[in-house]
């Protein structure tokens, strides 16, 4: 049953930085089209230099305004002045020799920092695009979450995470013919998507844009660890994007010692709303399924997780666990893997291991981050302000007192 809780206070959002006269820029990277065309207009410019430019910021990863050459010198002054592009500073760029996992610590323009990595599969490239600064769950087994919650990232922070890849690409950052362009997203990396909804569908919305990236619905999947309501909402949206949900667990008492938000939207408030969900779009949902030994691969796991999953439309994808040294949780053996896969398999619910990347750069989600900061190297202002009363394990004590 779900309680009758507290809503959480809502995440702090991101604007541009007002000009030193005080006004809010245009956020040219959020816009789509038919805000770019009446904006446009609005500056007394013809609607179809609304696509010329979308193509330049979204495929072409164009930063500078002012190298946007198709459009006449006075307009891109114009641009310039009136209208921001967040681009974000490469503090890190860390590359798996082994399988070509790329992870990028990126500086937001408020200094804050986030994650993204691009992906090497032989399908081509995915990138694995961060919400929010932080992370306010508290999984456990996720150094995301250590810092606790800063704030929201903006739909154009998120498109800047996709130009940085894009641009890497398009200059061959590795010789890698014929990929040499994102091919999917998935929004997964820092934050909870669905608690940034607003901003993560306007993201995906760019991101598909034929005149931009054009990346297929099917390619673009939002993760979530469980937030009922949110999922709900996405639900009424129909859009033929991918949900994943973050399960990691087959029944509430592994799930509540693995992930606070259980205690808020338990398993038979979870899956209720997958289901609802599943109705709606019609679509096969992911459940990603982190292995850690001893806590939730043993066989009676995998029978009662088959047991949950039993008539959805659905994959399980099982994650061998990267452990984060603050946290004394250890991955599952190969053998015990391949168990638990095959038992799901048997009892008729489709699963795959997942194939571990970037083992040999800081590859569990946050962690390259977390390290970097509390290293001092990269100074941050971190330390100095907890968001809204919430930091480490925020939502675990909102949770208890709500
Ligand atoms: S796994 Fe995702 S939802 Fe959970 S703490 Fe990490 S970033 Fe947040």
């Amino acid at each position: 049953m779900v309680q009758t809780l507290r809503p959480l206070p809502p995440p702090r959002a991101w604007l541009p930085p007002p000009r030193p006269d005080g006004r809010v820029p245009v956020d040219l990277l959020a816009l789509l089209p038919e805000e770019m065309e009446a904006y446009l207009g609005s500056l007394g410019e013809p609607r179809y230099r609304a696509r010329q430019i979308i193509a330049w910021l979204h495929s072409r990863a164009v930063t500078d305004l002012r190298q946007i050459t198709v459009l006449p010198q006075s307009v891109r002054e114009r641009l310039a002045q009136d209208s921001f592009v967040p681009v974000p500073e490469i503090l890190r760029r860390q590359a798996d020799p082994v399988d070509g996992t790329v992870k990028y610590l990126l500086r937001l323009t408020d200094r804050e920092t986030v994650e993204t990595v691009l992906m090497r599969y032989r399908f081509g490239y995915s990138l694995c695009v961060s919400s929010q600064v932080g992370c306010r769950m508290g999984c456990r087994f996720c150094a995301s979450t250590i810092g606790g919650l800063r704030r929201n990232l903006g739909a154009s922070e998120m498109v800047a995470q996709l130009q940085v890849a894009q641009r890497d690409l398009r200059q061959g950052l590795r010789a890698d013919p014929p990929f040499d362009r994102v091919s999917r997203i998935v929004v997964m990396g820092m934050g909870e998507p669905l608690e940034n909804l607003d901003a993560v569908l306007r993201f995906v919305s760019l991101a598909h844009l034929p005149e931009g990236c054009s990346i297929g619905w099917r390619h673009l999947t939002v993760s979530t660890s469980g937030l009922v309501p949110a999922i709900d909402r996405l639900a009424q949206e129909k859009m033929p994007i991918t949900l994943a949900v973050s399960l990691h667990a087959p029944n509430d008492e592994v799930r509540d010692r693995l992930m606070p938000i259980n205690r808020r939207y338990p398993l038979d408030a979870l899956i209720p709303a997958c289901r609802r969900y599943q109705e709606a779009t019609r679509r096969r949902l992911t459940f990603e399924y982190v292995l850690i030994a001893g806590v939730n691969d043993l066989p009676e796991h995998a029978r009662e997780l088959a047991d949950l999953l039993r008539g959805m439309s659905c994959h399980v994808n099982l994650i061998p666990l990267n452990p984060v040294a603050e946290r004394a949780l250890l991955p599952s053996s190969r053998r015990a893997t391949a168990e638990f896969a095959a038992l799901l398999s048997r009892m008729g619910v489709p699963a795959t291991v997942r194939r571990q990347l970037g083992t040999s750069i800081d590859a569990a989600c946050g962690q390259l981050r977390h390290r970097t900061l509390a290293s001092g190297v990269v100074s941050d202002s971190l330390q100095e302000r907890p968001i809204g009363g919430i930091s480490s394990g925020g939502l675990l004590d909102t949770i208890q007192r709500g």
